[in-house]
């Protein structure tokens, strides 16, 4: 008994992906199950990262290479701590990793965020990538100005769906829902608005300059913008990648309308108040200046208040994790506390439950970042996996039995690939890269159709 080592991952994102790889090609006696929540896998591959983004969505393609190792199975549509709890897990799996990610928005805390036109990025992420949660979100652009708060490659992705030509558009595999609304978009106005200053914005390089290939579309900064105080400057002069992006706000400063759409960037305001008598009218600023250290400089209120008009505002001010049925949660970070991936209550390790990817350590890094963020994970389960309490179960068909008993319908990853395959195909005749199934019912009247 027992001369299989088992693992669960939960969560079927990048983090849970590499960990089942780094498993799988270090433990030859492992077997590794992966459970998703939603029918389709991939996590923010599928549901985050932009549409008009397909070579980072082209990442699953390596992960289909791992899901074919026979010592890995996928079982879709299983809520892990709804249908089955961690500690009913832990009977059929010596351990278990988290790799559930962040979908929620942080929250700006001001008066007004409830207000209708008032979106979180994390919604409009979904919207337009046929998250289960947000596909059928009511949104409507028939307002000219919408205000985006927050400086971080999320910000620059909403910003370019909500600009980019429907021809562009529609190439991708973005939601039909969320096309429609785009055909009809009266946007003609994005404020990209950040607390900080130029050289403190969080823009990944190569995502700020291809804000510069969205057809039809002014960059337009005020060169006032871009006055940097001596600390700045001396962040600049260490750190080519920030010179190259300032240099980037400069070559539009003074920029004028010619096209017919314009993304403004604003520094140096926080958000304090949304205005409006039952929508989103306008949002209140107040100005700041910057003190503190090379790197470590924070925001100073001035006390001038400013107003934007506007019709939409979209926080897109980072990440928070949700808390997890049964296990720890640190409030503060929006993560499950651990110490290198090893689950922590207080001081005490909990065995064989381990955390992976921005669950782990907060919601930041690319992709790639999660490869040795979960490698450092399974090295440390593989160290504790002969001292890991046994689990019961061992024939790999109990889990079956168990799911079938609770009356769960779960998907495989061959199912999976009946969907993904049909999405393709549905697509060609669109001229799409895919189009995609926005309802759980679609996706497995699919499956059944085949079967
Ligand atoms: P982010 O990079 O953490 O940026 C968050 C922004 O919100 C920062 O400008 C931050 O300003 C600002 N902010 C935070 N709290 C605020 C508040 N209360 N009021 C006003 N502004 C506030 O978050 P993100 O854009 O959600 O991205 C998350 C991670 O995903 C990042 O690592 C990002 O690079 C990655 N990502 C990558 C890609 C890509 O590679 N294509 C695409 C999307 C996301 P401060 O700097 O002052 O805190």
């Amino acid at each position: 008994m027992n001369e299989k080592y088992r693992v669960a991952i939960i969560g079927s994102g990048p983090s849970g992906f590499f960990s089942a790889d780094h498993l799988l090609r270090l433990q030859p006696a492992c077997e590794v199950d992966m459970y998703e929540r939603f029918l389709d896998p991939f996590g923010l591959v599928r549901k985050g990262v932009a549409p008009d983004n397909p070579n980072i969505r082209n990442i699953s393609k390596a992960f289909d290479m791992i899901a074919s190792n026979s010592r890995f199975r996928y079982f879709g549509n299983v809520d892990i701590g709804v249908d089955i709890t961690i500690d009913e897990l832990k009977n059929y799996y010596d351990a278990v990793i988290l790799a559930c990610g962040m979908e929620t928005s942080q929250r700006l805390g001001i008066p007004g965020e409830d207000l209708p036109g008032c979106y979180t990025a994390s919604s409009i992420v979904g919207w337009y990538n046929c998250h289960p949660v947000y596909s059928a979100l009511d949104v409507k652009l028939d307002g000219e100005r919408a205000v985006i708060i927050g400086m971080g490659n999320v910000a620059l992705d909403v910003a370019r769906i909500l600009t980019r030509p429907i021809s562009e558009l529609s190439k991708t595999d973005i939601s039909n829902n969320a096309i429609k609304v785009l055909e009809e978009s009266k946007i003609k106005e994005i404020y990209i608005v950040g607390r900080r200053g130029p050289a403190q914005a969080r823009f990944k390089e190569n995502e700020l300059q291809a804000m510069e290939e969205v057809g039809d579309t002014d960059i337009i900064i005020n060169p006032s913008e871009l006055e940097l105080n001596e600390t700045s400057k001396e962040e600049i002069k260490k750190n080519p990648s920030l010179q190259r992006m300032v240099d980037f706000f400069y070559k539009f400063s003074n920029n004028t309308i010619k096209k017919k759409r314009q993304i403004y960037f604003i520094f140096l305001r926080s958000p304090i108040r949304i205005l409006g008598k039952g929508r989103v009218e306008g949002i209140m600023f107040e100005k700041n200046k910057l003190e503190g250290g090379v790197n470590q400089q924070k925001t100073v209120g001035t006390g001038i208040i400013e107003k934007i008009d506007c019709d939409y505002v979209i926080s897109s001010i980072g990440y928070k994790g949700n808390r997890f049925p049964g296990l720890p949660y640190d409030e503060n970070k929006g993560i499950i506390p651990n110490k290198d991936g090893r689950v922590v209550k207080g001081n005490e390790v909990i065995p064989g439950v381990y955390v992976t990817g921005w669950i782990k350590r907060g919601p930041v890094g690319l992709i790639g970042h999660n490869k040795p963020d979960s490698l450092e994970t399974v090295k440390n389960l593989l160290e504790d996996l002969p001292l890991l309490p046994k689990r019961i179960h061992d024939s790999r068909g109990d889990i079956i039995e168990l799911l079938k008993s609770k009356n769960i319908i779960f998907i495989t990853y061959d199912d999976w690939k009946k969907i993904d395959n049909s999405e393709i195909e549905r697509g060609k005749f669109l001229g799409k890269i895919r189009n995609r199934f926005c309802s759980s019912e679609e996706m497995l009247k699919i499956i059944s159709k085949e079967e």
